[in-house]
């Protein structure tokens, strides 16, 4: 009987799997040439400093608009993409992008606002990453300050020798680098000794806690201490409360971005915001 219902079960998941299977594939084949085709956009979700609440800057992220199945959120094609290898085609497109709309944004005071962009693993990998950064900034006129690199803690471990090399060619460029879901990798602390960033996104699984959990709190203090022993700047993502913001702000974390300071918005809209700041 068992073996019966194994039988069956079986069967089952293994036309699930072919299902899921053919669907990868549908969207990898729909992904290539979707930014040609239009369908790929790009969202600016600002970034403020948590002292004053001066907007810094803004992390562009990706949107696809898909034409059957609506919007299709990074969390499902990012994935597809950097399995495919279609990430480093998308990645050039997305960087050349950013540095145009961040070329144009103007804003009283000293500092010029940045652009944030996500790298993925793959991009980081492919050895080109520094020649592709540099021909997006040389024709959009952008500042190497202005614009920063978001890599995941998880990416510069997998071969941290390599990686160091290469983030330090980046930054000799004046390009920043930020390491991206901080805290989530385990890695912790030790490692921004030896690898060279500017700054790291402390991620939003902390912060949705620090209000409710010590441990949580005193991780992320922990955090902010020995980054800016370092000299490096904290920024916190997933900031969706005032209190959140408020315990953030008195532990000295830099900045913060989150669904409470300001929603991801359209290219226009956060140009408009930077010209507005006084
Ligand atoms: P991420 O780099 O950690 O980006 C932050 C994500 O958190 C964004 O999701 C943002 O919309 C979301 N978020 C911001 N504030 C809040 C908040 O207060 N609460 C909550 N719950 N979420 C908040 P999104 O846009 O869906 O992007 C997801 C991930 O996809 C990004 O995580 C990034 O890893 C990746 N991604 C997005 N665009 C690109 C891209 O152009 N290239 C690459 N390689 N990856 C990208
Ligand atoms: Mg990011
Ligand atoms: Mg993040
Ligand atoms: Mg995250």
């Amino acid at each position: 009987q068992a073996k019966v219902a194994g039988k069956g079960c079986y069967r089952f998941y293994s036309k699930a799997m072919d299902q899921a299977v053919e669907r990868r594939v549908q969207l990898e084949e729909e992904l290539r040439g979707a930014w040609d085709r239009g369908e790929m956009s790009l969202l600016y979700q600002p970034i403020f400093r948590l002292a004053d609440n001066r907007l810094m800057g803004a992390e562009a992220l990706c949107r696809w608009n898909h034409p059957r199945l609506g919007v299709v959120p990074p969390s499902v094609f990012i994935e597809v993409a950097e399995q495919s290898g279609l990430i480093e085609s998308l990645g050039r497109h997305v960087l050349v992008r950013a540095c145009q709309d961040a070329a144009g944004w103007r804003q009283p005071g000293d500092e010029a606002p940045f652009v944030s962009v996500n790298i993925s693993p793959r991009q980081l990998r492919s050895g080109d990453l520094p020649d592709v950064v540099a021909s997006a900034m040389r024709g959009s006129g952008l500042e190497p300050a202005q614009l920063h690199l978001e890599l995941t803690e998880t990416a510069v471990l997998g071969d941290e020798v390599q990686a160091s090399a290469l983030l330090s060619r980046l930054r000799a460029t004046g390009v920043k680098i930020w390491l991206d879901d901080f805290g989530t990798g385990f890695s912790g602390l030790s490692h921004l000794r030896r690898v060279p960033v500017d700054g790291v996104k402390i991620d939003r699984s902390f912060v949705a806690d620090v209000l409710r959990d010590p441990d949580d709190l005193a991780l992320t203090s922990a955090i902010i201490a020995m980054a800016h022993s370092l000299g490096i700047t904290v920024v916190a993502e997933g900031i969706e409360a005032e209190g959140q913001f408020a315990v953030l702000r008195e532990r000295g974390c830099d900045q913060g971005q989150g669904f409470w300071l300001g929603r991801p918005m359209a290219a226009t809209e956060i140009g408009a915001a930077f010209t507005a700041e006084r």
